[in-house]
């Protein structure tokens, strides 16, 4: 079923979905099964899935030649929301990037998914790559979402990329895509960046999920300014809970977002690791709570494969 079918027939009702990511290269699905058993209980009715570019590092041989290696290649997305599609009977959601795709690669990637009867895509430009200082996509490859938006749409419309298919089996993906309560890092202002999400909903986007942040009153707001411009579709907030004191800078550098005072002085003033996971559940627990007295959609935490810290949260909130 897709993502909107499921916040319709909830009818009012807050639903609760889980993101998580595939194993660095050389793990295995079992990692994944290992988050996601303890979280079933609270039904998700989709889990996303990311996808990761690779990345190549450059490391100097003693003949003082560079030799170029593959990093960090997460493997298999497709295979992992089948994986969970088949073990636990719910959707699962692959998040689609421009970054390292061709046009063909993406069409690819979308038939596969139809065959599979996976029929929601998540539909994303990617991060630039970490030697390149901004995103380069792949030599005729899309530059932005919309552009990934609008080639799923008319694979909807039953278009493909070579004009001589006749009769090229229509597809029905449901399109999810990226928001930010607290702006992209890379837009000018956020009316800017606003102006964009609009165009990715106008070229046919279902939906919107949240960058995360850890102040409500910053979705709130971020939902009456997109009320405003006429984006009309559910807009489901991201949460991740803060536990560890590295990620008081690794967040806002990763993620381009503020962390609000009180939150960072509790977890600086916390004892122990034990105490720091406690201010970040508590945390998320409150936010979450909030959100669903708001009558959000969804809400959607993203794991990190932490679902111990996770269930914690959500056996509060339910
Ligand atoms: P876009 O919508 O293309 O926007 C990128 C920037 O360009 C913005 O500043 C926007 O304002 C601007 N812009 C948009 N269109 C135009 C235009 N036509 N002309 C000029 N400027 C324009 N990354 C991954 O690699 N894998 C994942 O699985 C993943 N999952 C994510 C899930 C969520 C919920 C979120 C919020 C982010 C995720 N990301 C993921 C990160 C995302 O890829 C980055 O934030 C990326 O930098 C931007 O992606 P986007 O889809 O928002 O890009």
């Amino acid at each position: 079923m897709k993502v909107t079918e499921y916040f319709e027939k909830a009818n009012g009702q807050t639903l609760i979905s889980f993101e998580v990511l595939p194993p660095l290269k050389g793990g295995s699905i079992k990692s994944i099964f290992d988050t996601l058993d303890p979280l079933m209980e609270f039904k998700p009715p989709f889990i996303d899935v990311t996808y990761h570019r690779e990345e190549f590092l450059y490391k100097k041989r003693t003949s003082g030649y560079y030799e170029k290696t593959s990093i960090r290649k997460r493997p298999g997305t497709v295979g992992i929301c089948a994986a969970i599609m088949h073990r636990y009977g719910v959707d699962a959601v692959p998040h689609l990037i421009c970054g390292g795709f061709t046009l063909e690669d993406t069409e690819n990637a979308l038939i596969d998914l139809n065959f599979l009867n996976i029929n929601n895509v998540l539909a994303l430009r990617g991060d630039a790559r970490k030697f390149e200082g901004r995103f380069i996509p792949e030599a005729g490859g899309h530059h932005y979402a919309i552009d990934l938006v609008k080639q799923i749409e008319d694979m909807n419309a039953g278009k493909y990329l070579d004009a001589n298919i006749e009769n090229g089996a229509q597809m029905d993906f449901c399109i999810g895509i990226a928001g930010y309560p607290e702006k992209h890092f890379e837009a000018p202002n956020m009316d800017f960046d606003l102006q964009h999400t609009k165009a990715k909903i106008d070229a046919g986007a279902d939906y919107i999920v949240t960058q995360m942040f850890f102040d409500n009153k910053k979705y709130f707001e971020y939902v009456k300014q997109c009320r405003a411009i006429g984006i009309n579709v559910p807009i489901v907030p991201g949460l991740k809970p803060i536990t560890k004191l590295y990620q008081l800078n690794s967040i806002p550098r990763i993620f381009h977002i503020d962390l609000p005072e009180d939150l960072v002085k509790a977890l600086q003033s916390a004892k122990n690791a034990e105490g720091r996971q406690r201010v970040g559940i508590e945390w998320c627990i409150e936010q979450s709570r909030e959100l669903k007295a708001s009558g959000v959609p969804c809400l959607h935490y993203y794991t990190m494969g932490d679902s111990d810290t996770i269930r914690q949260i959500v056996e509060a909130v339910y």
